[in-house]
């Protein structure tokens, strides 16, 4: 209705009131007026309905004036504010879906369900999703590889999976999964195929180095060996040439095994052998091993094991020993003379542990966080001395996650330290 139709509404209610008047009384112009209102504000109330109920909110709202001239102006400009911020809503969207186009990780957001909601263009190639049909289809219809199920399922996303993608089968895949809102899932996808077949190449450059390194090293450790023996009148200055020799070569072929070791342990994919070890046999040993390392280093310790628990741990034999005996020996190493070291072996809630405890030179808190990493040294000047290699703890932690377990170190410079092997309870861990 416009502005002319309006005028006539209050032209109308005015005549049909003073027509009353004449032809009747002023009660019939009253009430004759009274309905003309009527009249008009149902229609007013009628157009605004109709206009709510339509689906076309793009139509004008009828012109009207007065009360409802107001109250159309500003349910007009409530809709103006209302497009004004679905377009910035919508223009926000579909920058934030372009900036997630151009990355070349794939992205993709999964509702609570475990459906597909949305993903990018990477993902889409990473997975082989097409856009329509797969909306709404279930994420672990196209990512059906057994580990990235039960990463799924298990639903603890503290750290990426790596799976074979299900598109191209050279290609390998990270996927990092985490959580927001109310159960919905973001993914990201990125395809680690370059980078690990670098890291693989390194493993073999290491493996075949430590690997031809060791029999010209054998050849000349053994020619030393037997020529100290044959000649002993040889000049002590000769003599001292020797021993220092001989030590270097013992070091290096240390170290070309620990190498070969961690690099075969790197390189593994596969599970360790499964037998079920008795830690009472292992500590024994360890034990007597760190008493003849001590009495070399001229070293009086006190070494205790406490078998407090029956428990067998399940793995392979080698390894496990060689965890133990790399913590035994390191704490031999960094605990003055006098000191004492601890061997335990005990349940505790999180699984069988196994812990080396020694009231030696500690470690820097600064550094416990490092000591894992291939050569990390506290003290360099310190550890060549030892005679360490700077693997060991490597190592360990390597075979430790291969046995679904972990390594934990607390220490405190001056006090000694605390290394803590924790292997999953029987029936958790390996099968
Ligand atoms: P290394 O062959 O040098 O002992 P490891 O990997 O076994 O190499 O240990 C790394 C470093 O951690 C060592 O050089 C040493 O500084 C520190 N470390 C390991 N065990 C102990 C310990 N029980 N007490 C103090 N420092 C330790």
């Amino acid at each position: 209705m416009n502005k002319a139709s309006v005028s006539w509404v209050y032209i109308a209610i005015a005549l049909s009131a003073i027509l009353a008047a004449i032809l009747w009384s002023t009660g019939w112009a009253v009430a004759a007026g009274l309905c003309a209102i009527w009249f008009y504000q149902t229609h007013k109330l009628k157009q605004l309905t109709g206009w709510l109920n339509s689906n076309d909110k793009q139509t004008e709202l009828p012109d009207a004036q007065g009360v409802w001239g107001r109250v159309f102006d500003q349910i007009t400009e409530l809709q103006i504010k209302h497009f004004k911020s679905e377009q910035e809503l919508t223009t926000a969207i579909l920058r934030i879906q372009k900036t997630a186009n151009a990355l070349g990780e794939g992205v993709v957001t999964v509702d609570a369900s475990g459906a597909l909601e949305w993903w990018n263009i990477a993902a889409r190639k990473m997975l082989g999703l097409k856009n329509k049909q797969d909306r709404g289809a279930p994420l672990l219809h196209f990512l059906r590889k057994p580990e990235f199920f039960s990463y799924y399922q298990k639903a603890d996303f503290t750290h990426p999976v790596c799976v074979q993608s299900p598109v191209h089968t050279e290609q390998t895949l990270e996927i990092a999964v985490t959580e927001f809102a109310k159960g919905d899932r973001l993914l990201i996808i990125r395809d680690i195929t370059d980078s690990q077949k670098l890291e693989r190449m390194r493993q073999d450059f290491i493996g075949n180095v430590s690997h031809e390194l060791r029999t010209p090293l054998t050849v000349i450790h053994g020619y030393l060996e037997t020529f100290q023996l044959h000649h002993p009148e040889l000049d002590a200055p000769i003599q001292k040439a020797h021993m220092r020799m001989l030590a270097q070569t013992q070091r290096m072929t240390n170290l070309v095994q620990d190498l070969l070791l961690l690099s075969r342990l790197e390189g593994s994919n596969s599970q360790p052998e499964v037998v079920h070890n008795d830690m009472a046999v292992m500590l024994k040993q360890a034990c007597e091993e760190a008493q003849v390392s001590a009495a070399k280093l001229n070293k009086q310790l006190t070494i205790n094991r406490h078998l407090k628990s029956r428990n067998r741990v399940m793995g392979a034999k080698e390894e496990i020993y060689s965890v133990l005996i790399n913590l035994v020996l390191n704490a031999v190493k960094y605990t003055q003379n006098g000191g004492n070291i601890d061997i335990t072996w005990h349940d505790t809630d999180n699984g069988l542990c196994l812990t080396v405890l020694d009231d030696g030179i500690g470690i820097g808190q600064e550094h416990l966080s490092r000591l894992t990493e291939r050569f990390y040294r506290v003290d360099l000047s310190r550890a060549s001395a030892s005679g360490g290699t700077g693997l060991g703890l490597a190592i360990a932690k390597r075979i430790m996650l291969r046995h679904k377990g972990s390594l934990n170190i607390t220490s405190q410079e001056g006090l000694g330290s605390c290394f803590t092997c924790i292997f999953p309870s029987q029936g958790k861990g390996l099968h």
